[in-house]
C-alpha cells in the first residue's frame, strides 16, 4: 500500500483514542475533540498567465477555538485534501496546548504544485483565497501562518488582501511575514530551533550530549534546513539529508553551510560536492544517534519501523510516523519525540509574533530565543513528566498534556446549546 493511502485524519483520531482512555476523558469532549469544529471549501478562480482561467480548491479548518483564536499555518501542496488539513488542524490545537499559547487549532490549503505557479499567480491565488476565508479569520479568530509550498512573501499577501478588506493595516492576521511588515526575528529559523532545543533534550534523557551525535534529516526546506543548520552549528554530525530528487550523505559529516549555498543554486541538495548520493528510502533506516523527518506525513510506516537504527527521532514534520508504526518504534527502544511536541517551536515564535503586533513593542533576537528555549523545555518536561504519570509513551504522554489543557478550558466554558 503506498503511504500516502493512509488517512492523517484517521492517524490522529487514532492516538486521540488511545490517549482520552488512558487519561479518562469524558465521553462528551471526547466526540467534540473527535470531530472538527468548523471546515471551509472554497473555490479559487485565477488568471493564469497563459490567459486561461483556472479554479483551485481551498480548505481553511478550525478543529478547536476552545483556549484562543484559531492558529496554523497554510499549505500549498499537489497533496492537499480535507483530511489532511483538517488532520492539521487538530494537530494545532494540541501543539499550541503542549507549549502552552493561547491558541486553538486551525490549518489552511489549496491543491496546486506552487513550484509550477509563477510569482504573479501564486499573488492571485493568494489574494482570491484570502478574500474568500476572509470571514473566518482575523487576529482574535484565526491566525495563518506559512507551511509547505508557502513563504514569509505568501503570508505578506495575506496580509495586505486582508488589511485592503478591513480598511487599516491589520498585520496581527497573520505571522511568518518579512520583518518589515511586522514579522519577528528568529521566526525562520524558528521550527528549526525547536528541533534542535528538543534533540538536546532528548540526548540528555539518553545521558549523552548532543555535540558528535550523528543526525540524517529528511527534508531540506524552512524546517530540514534549518534544523540541519543548528544541528551542525552545535556540534552535531549531519551525515545525511534529502529532499524531493533525492539523497546525500557524508559519513564524515556533511559541511552544512555550503550545503545550503549549493541547494540554493541548485534547488536540491543532490549533486553536492561534498557528499555521495544515497537511495532516499535508506536515510530513514540509515545508522545514526538522531533521526528528523522534516517532509511530510506517513515517511516512518509499519514496513520500515523495524529497520529503523536511530535512537532518536526528533518529528520536525508533522505526522511522519503512522500509528502502525508507534508500537513497533517503541518495542526497538527508539525514543520518538513527537511532532506535536518536537515542532512546536514555529508556532511558539509565531505567538511571539503577534503579542509583539498587537504591542506594538518589538523584542530583540535575544529574548525571542531565550523565550523559545524556556517554553520549549518547559513543554519537553512537562510532556516527560505525562508520560511517567501515565506510564505511555512520548507521543501518548504529549497527547494527554495537551487534551488535559483544551479540556480544562472546554469544562470552564461549557457547552453552548
Ligand atoms: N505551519 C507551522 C506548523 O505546522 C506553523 C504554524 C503557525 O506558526 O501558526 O506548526
Amino acid at each position: 500500500m503506498s503511504a500516502t493511502l493512509i488517512n492523517p485524519y484517521e492517524a490522529m483520531q487514532a492516538r486521540l483514542r488511545v490517549a482520552a482512555q488512558l487519561y479518562g476523558l469524558d465521553d462528551a469532549l471526547f466526540k467534540v475533540f473527535m470531530a472538527t469544529n468548523r471546515s471551509m471549501i472554497v473555490s479559487l478562480p485565477v488568471l493564469m498567465d497563459n490567459g486561461q482561467w483556472e479554479v483551485f480548491t481551498g480548505y481553511r479548518v478550525q478543529h478547536s477555538t476552545a483556549r484562543g483564536p484559531a492558529k496554523g499555518g497554510i499549505r500549498y501542496d499537489l497533496n492537499v485534501s480535507l483530511d489532511e488539513i483538517k488532520a492539521l488542524a487538530a494537530w494545532m490545537t494540541w501543539k499550541t496546548a503542549v507549549v502552552d499559547v493561547p491558541f486553538g487549532g486551525g490549518k489552511g490549503g489549496i491543491v496546486c504544485d506552487p513550484n509550477r505557479l509563477s510569482l504573479g499567480e501564486k499573488e492571485r491565488l493568494t489574494r482570491r483565497y484570502v478574500a474568500e476565508i476572509m470571514d473566518i479569520i482575523g487576529p482574535d479568530r484565526d491566525v495563518p501562518a506559512p507551511d509547505m509550498g508557502t513563504d514569509a512573501q505568501t503570508m505578506a499577501w495575506v496580509l495586505d488582501t486582508y488589511s485592503m478588506h478591513v480598511r487599516r493595516t491589520e498585520n496581527a492576521v497573520v505571522t511568518g511575514k518579512p520583518l518589515g511588515l511586522g514579522g519577528s526575528l528568529g521566526r525562520t529559523e524558528a521550527t528549526g530551533r525547536g528541533v534542535l532545543i528538543t534533540a538536546r533534550e532528548a540526548m540528555q534523557r539518553l545521558g549523552k550530549p548532543l555535540a558528535g551525535a550523528t543526525v540524517a534529516i529528511q527534508g531540506f526546506g524552512n524546517v530540514g534546513g534549518q534544523a540541519a543548520r543548528l544541528l551542525h552549528e552545535a556540534g552535531a554530525r549531519v551525515v545525511a539529508v534529502s529532499d524531493l530528487k533525492g539523497a546525500i550523505k557524508n559519513d564524515r559529516g556533511l559541511d552544512i553551510h555550503a550545503l545550503m549555498k549549493h541547494a540554493a543554486e541548485a534547488k536540491t541538495v543532490t549533486g553536492f560536492k561534498g557528499s555521495e548520493p544515497m537511495e532516499p528510502a535508506s536515510l530513514l533506516t540509515h545508522a545514526v544517534d538522531i533521526l528528523v523527518p522534516a517532509a511530510t506525513e506517513n515517511q516512518i510506516t509499519e514496513h520500515n519501523a523495524a529497520q529503523v537504527r536511530a535512537k532518536i527521532i526528533v518529528e520536525g514534520a508533522n505526522g511522519p510516523t503512522t500509528p502502525e508504526a508507534d508500537p513497533i518504534l517503541l518495542e526497538h527502544g527508539v525514543l520518538v519525540v513527537p511532532d506535536i511536541l518536537a515542532n512546536a517551536g514555529g508556532v511558539t515564535v509565531s505567538y511571539f509574533e503577534w503579542v509583539q503586533n498587537r504591542q506594538g513593542f518589538y523584542w530583540r533576537e535575544r529574548e525571542i530565543n531565550e523565550r523559545l528555549v524556556d517554553y520549549m523545555t518547559h513543554a519537553f518536561q512537562a510532556t516527560f513528566a505525562t508520560t511517567d504519570k501515565y506510564k505511555t509513551n512520548p507521543r501518548i504522554g504529549a497527547y494527554i498534556l495537551a487534551l488535559d489543557r483544551v479540556a480544562q478550558a472546554m469544562r470552564y466554558r461549557g457547552f453552548y446549546a
